[in-house]
């Protein structure tokens, strides 16, 4: 077996919800959604399967979908894209950031990435023959600071894979920082992979700025049905980006997985109908969400991290006064009834901090049980 999978074990979100199934435990670990997306989105979805076809849709997407996405996009982020040249569907965020990589990375290019990051990125860097320079982001704020990111580049970069908002720190990029690194991206002839699958879970205000806006022509973006609808099972994502990055794109995805379920497709076309009320309320359905549970755990002496976007929140383990690292704290926690994701899982090199991440996206007394687990781990 090739070395760079063979160094690897299960990833963190099927093993913890392994855990939490075995143990009866609850589960604040994998980022799902306790309750299924807007009922007409399934009944959509269920007409669309009966009605059929069920055949092989377009490689690169239903039209229909695409333009949809395009819509979507110009509405919300002022970005105007070419629905039949800038868009393309994929089988889930995952897919269409394996097809960016294997499409964008020569053996030995240098690839730009901040720490913390989803777990996949890294090995699929590998995989694809990059070399990753990984920046880590400092909590409680995560911020890109100018001198580190330039010194991350070099003549060999040739992309820069961002997460924003980013998944577990729940931080948000700004509208500078992504042109800081948009800067360097034009300075290293360099593109970047921006996963924007959280773009429309965000609180507090926070506004997102998609890359694409600030690089037109230089960021290949990537967003997530599943997250938009609460419908994460769906694997149904958007690349979008420029005619010819898209054209390298599609042909890695052509041989990936080559096309989406129409179905799934179709009831998508009818969920990006959705208005923008549609959207504000599942942001203030999770902002709720994240309010119950971070008093819950401040009441008990718990110490949480700002949490901005994305549907995950952060304990400081040694704020909180528990001496135990954060894999040693998850581990426990499951024992008393809470399963969790510890925050190294989201780093490529030792030394992550004991922060550990609970998703909030439950139901109310899946987050009271939650919390009181959390208690009687901490005794
Ligand atoms: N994105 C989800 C999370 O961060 C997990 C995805 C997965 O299970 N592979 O928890």
């Amino acid at each position: 077996m090739n070395s760079v999978y063979a160094s690897l074990g299960t990833t963190v979100f099927e093993t913890m919800s392994r855990l939490a199934a075995e143990r009866g435990a609850v589960n604040l670990g994998q980022g799902f959604p306790e309750d299924d997306g807007p009922r007409d989105i399934l009944e959509a979805a269920a007409r669309a399967t009966l009605d059929g076809p069920n055949q092989y849709p377009p490689m690169r997407g239903l039209p229909d979908l695409r333009q949809a996405v395009a819509a979507h996009y110009r509405e919300r982020q002022r970005v105007d894209l070419d629905w039949q040249r800038e868009v393309t569907i994929t089988s889930g965020a995952t897919e269409a950031i394996a097809a960016a990589l294997l499409a964008f990375i020569e053996p030995g290019d240098e690839v730009v990435l901040f720490e913390p990051l989803y777990d996949a990125y890294v090995p699929m860097v590998r995989r694809a023959g990059g070399v990753p320079r990984i920046l880590r982001l400092q909590p409680p704020h995560w911020r890109l600071e100018r001198e580190a990111v330039e010194a991350a580049f070099s003549d060999k970069t040739r992309v820069v894979v961002i997460n924003t908002p980013l998944n577990p720190s729940a931080s948000v990029m700004s509208r500078a920082e992504l042109e800081m690194l948009a800067a360097l991206c034009v300075e290293h002839n360099a593109i970047v992979v921006s996963d924007e699958v959280w773009e429309h879970v965000l609180f507090d205000g926070a506004e997102h700025v998609s890359m694409l806006e600030v690089l037109r022509d230089r960021t290949l973006k990537i967003g997530s049905a599943g997250k938009m609808f609460s419908l994460t099972g769906w694997k149904v994502g958007f690349a979008c980006g420029a005619p010819a990055l898209m054209d390298q794109f599609a042909k890695a995805h052509q041989f990936l997985t080559f096309t989406t379920p129409p179905n799934l497709q179709r009831a998508v076309r009818y969920a990006l109908g959705k208005e923008r009320a549609y959207f504000d309320a599942m942001r203030a359905g999770f902002q709720r969400a994240r309010d119950r549970l971070v008093n819950a755990l401040t009441a008990e002496g718990f110490v949480t991290l700002p949490a901005c976007g994305a549907y995950f929140v952060s304990i400081d383990l040694p704020a909180s006064g528990i001496a135990m690292s954060d894999e040693a704290f998850a581990k426990h926690a499951v024992e008393h009834g809470v399963a969790t994701i510890p925050i190294s899982a989201f780093y490529a090199n030792p030394g992550a901090p004991a922060l550990i991440r609970l998703c909030f996206a439950k139901r109310d007394e899946t987050l009271d049980r939650g919390a009181e687990a959390l208690v009687r781990a901490k005794r």
